[in-house]
């Protein structure tokens, strides 16, 4: 089976774990802080904070911007399931915004419009979750005159779009935004197994972030309510977790960053090749927009003429030929979980109809030109011997 995704492990990386398994530190040691300074210099940002995954670091992101019962955090209901649960972990309410069908990003007009029937009623988000889908960056800058406007903060879920650009900066700069997330998931650009990271400009984000990452303790004279009881004391001021990621993850996570701006160029060198030999009139490319360069996390296509039998008939038809083509995403809102929360279909038209239309054809740096020259074949074959029976 071609996978729609896979890691690139080297020898250097082998090597990297290796040497960490043979030091001192397997957690809590130097590969940590090196691996979050080597994240927030290439992204331009100040601050980084590992994790264990972008699901803990985007659960501390909202802890640390202060989401709590009573608050509201939006996010986009074409993503995977932790953008929204993040915010209920915390007890606040989860609400989505429709997506944008060209991009399948966030769309900015449904935002503003539900900004302004928020504001109305009361129930303005205290946080806003766009997710750069596929690694194509958010309409960021649009979104952070909304956050001026209607007084809200910003995370970014960018776990698809580490060494993505957007208007010429690396997306984790957090020039739109409060905290960026990504994630080091094998499936993800760059990985660390499991594990992730939260980036920010703003210091004590960055401080919360590490208490909050590390059972809410804190060493710091500073931060503490009582007198230091000796050199072993510690104190816990809040209730935190253990999302740690530990100096093996670390050292994968650097050591496979030097590698990733050529798998990045590598992904968006064979999303060209897609792009350029898969035409037939129901067939649409993600639309890419000017001043974003996408990481190509997923390559994403839209069978804009088929209805969901025939959409379901063609990914099956590509599994059946030892192609394993995928969807992203099942919209979160149709889960039975958040059904239970009073979610239903109809509620997000846009997002409903881009889960009947997309297909995730296999993207990875290992895809040798024989595999995706098959993905190319069988899908044209299948699309022309089809015949569509529904106009949508
Ligand atoms: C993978 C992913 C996550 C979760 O990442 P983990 O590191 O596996 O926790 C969150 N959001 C999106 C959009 C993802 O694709």
């Amino acid at each position: 089976m071609i996978p729609y995704g896979k890691q690139s492990i080297s020898q250097d990386d082998i090597d990297a774990v290796v040497d960490v398994l043979k030091s001192d530190w397997l957690t809590q040691g130097p590969k940590v802080p090196e691996f979050e300074s080597a994240i927030s210099n290439y992204c331009g940002a100040q601050h980084a904070c590992a994790t264990n995954s972008a699901t803990s670091a985007l659960h501390i992101a909202c802890l640390a911007l202060g989401v709590a019962k009573n608050d509201s955090v939006w996010t986009s209901p074409i993503s995977f399931v932790a953008s929204a649960n993040c915010a209920l972990y915390c007890g606040a309410t989860i609400d989505f915004v429709d997506i944008d069908l060209e991009t399948g990003n966030m769309s900015v007009n449904a935002l503003e419009n539900k900004l302004k029937a928020a504001k109305e009623n009361n129930c303005l988000p205290k946080v806003v979750i766009p997710v750069h889908l596929a690694g194509q960056s958010c309409n960021m800058q649009a979104i952070h005159k909304l956050a001026l406007k209607y007084d809200f903060k910003i995370i970014e879920d960018a776990s698809h779009a580490i060494g993505a650009k957007y208007l010429g900066k690396q997306v984790g700069c957090c020039e739109f935004s409060d905290i960026t997330v990504f994630s080091f998931h094998p499936v993800k650009i760059i990985t660390s197994a499991e594990g992730g990271m939260a980036v920010t400009n703003v210091q004590k984000l960055a401080k919360r972030l590490k208490r909050l990452r590390s059972h809410g303790i804190t060493s710091d004279p500073a931060e503490m309510t009582e007198p230091s009881h000796g050199p072993w004391y510690y104190q816990q001021i809040e209730l935190g977790f253990n999302y740690r990621m530990t100096d093996l993850q670390a050292a994968l996570g650097l050591s496979q960053l030097n590698e990733m701006n050529s798998f990045i160029i590598k992904r968006n060198e064979l999303a060209g090749i897609y792009n350029d030999n898969l035409t037939h009139s129901n067939l649409i490319h993600l639309k890419q927009s000017v001043n974003h360069y996408s990481s190509y996390h997923l390559y994403i296509m839209r069978l804009v003429n088929s209805d969901s039998k025939h959409h379901k008939s063609v990914i099956c038809h590509m599994r059946e030929s030892g192609i394993n083509a995928h969807v992203h995403y099942i919209p979160i809102h149709l889960q039975p979980y958040y059904k239970s929360l009073g979610f239903k279909l109809g509620d997000y038209p846009n997002a409903e109809r881009f889960y009947n239309q997309a297909i995730t054809l296999p993207l990875h740096p290992t895809l040798a030109p024989e595999q995706q020259d098959k993905v190319i074949q069988t899908l044209k074959n299948y699309l022309i011997k089809t015949i569509i029976t529904t106009k949508v």
